[in-house]
């Protein structure tokens, strides 16, 4: 299949208005001269019904959520849909060709913490406001995560919760067909990602999916997220099935992180999706000779949402104040 090339501002009106599967690439250059180039598949159903985007590789070593999308491509008929379908396998495509973990390798920016609108800021900015620029007549969308190279990650589905109750109704129905054990909805705007609320402001439904770990993108975590998939959109009409229903739990509680003080070498002492008591000792960092530099404890029982499994601590890179190169464990508080 040949893949067309258009610009942002060609985009909208590239699409045919017949029923049936396309692809493009979505360009736009940067002031610097570099180029954001966005893979977009849309399946145009049959029938009308809502609009829903799945993306995935936003950070772009969370590949179990890349490789369901491109099944998804190829799973659903257009003659069978009603509605719209558009699907993004990769977002951040230059920090995938080039195997970067979580920060962009133009600016160093964490993607999911910008909010679109700054089309005259940097590299990421750009990518951000024109993936955004692409999604925005969404109805419905579903982003998929895992957990990076350095990341041992828990499945669980974090729900950002603003807005009218219909808004947030319609995003709770969204991630009750994900087979994983929890489902976080999230009200403390601070831990929202700012995309996610834009999103909401402009009326889009949406959940963001953490499934896969380390980077390794397992038969079971690839079907986790493209089950998923099926099921929010049986859920919304537009396909034909009754949606599955897995067992799930309702996390509540404030996301924390237990960073490191030094650079070093890291020993992490918990698992992903473990819960640790109060006082638990969570592990420890020391030099490069193995001198143990500071201890860890919980500072409350609380679920192991990720630990970075990365050795490898670096508490001078902090990026625009970003903490992912300190961060040791990342955990929900079970008493508040
Ligand atoms: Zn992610």
């Amino acid at each position: 299949m040949i893949t067309q090339s258009v610009s942002l501002d060609h985009f909208q009106s590239s699409w045919s208005d017949e029923p049936g599967y396309e692809q493009l690439l979505v360009n736009r250059i940067h002031h610097s001269g570099e180029l954001i180039e966005l893979p977009v598949a849309r399946i145009r159903g049959a029938q009308p019904g809502p609009f829903l985007t799945v993306m995935s590789g936003m950070h772009a070593g969370e590949y179990s959520g890349i490789l369901a999308a491109q099944k998804l491509i190829s799973t659903v008929d257009p003659m069978e849909l009603s509605g719209t379908l558009i699907v993004i396998p990769v977002i951040s495509t230059r920090a995938f060709m080039e195997r970067n973990m979580q920060l962009s390798p133009i600016d160093q920016k964490e993607v999911h913490f910008i909010r679109p609108g700054n089309s005259n800021g940097t590299y990421s900015d750009l990518l951000i406001d024109t993936l955004f620029e692409v999604v925005k007549n969404s109805d419905y969308l579903i982003d998929s995560h895992a957990g990076e190279m350095a990341q041992a990650l828990m499945p669980w589905v974090p729900i950002p919760i603003k807005g009218s109750k219909n808004l947030i109704e319609n995003s709770l129905s969204l991630a009750r067909g994900f087979d994983v054990k929890y489902i976080e909805p999230r009200s403390d705007e601070a831990s929202i990602p700012p995309f996610c609320l834009a999103l909401l402001e402009e009326g889009i439904s949406n959940i963001w999916v953490e499934c896969g770990k380390n980077g390794v993108p397992t038969p079971k975590n690839i079907a986790t997220h493209l089950e998923g998939y099926i099921a929010a959109m049986q859920t919304l009409d537009m396909i034909d099935g009754e949606p599955a229903r897995p067992p799930q739990e309702v996390l509540k509680g404030r996301r924390y992180q237990i960073n490191a003080n030094m650079s070093g070498v890291w020993h992490p002492a918990v698992n992903e999706g473990e819960i640790v008591e109060s006082g638990q000792y969570l592990g420890r960092m020391t030099d490069y000779f193995g001198n143990t530099l500071e201890e860890f404890h919980a500072p409350q029982r609380s679920l192991v949402l990720y630990y970075w499994s990365s050795p490898a601590i670096n508490v001078n890179r902090r990026p625009f104040g970003y903490d992912w190169h300190s961060g040791l464990v990342s955990l929900l508080d079970l008493e508040s």
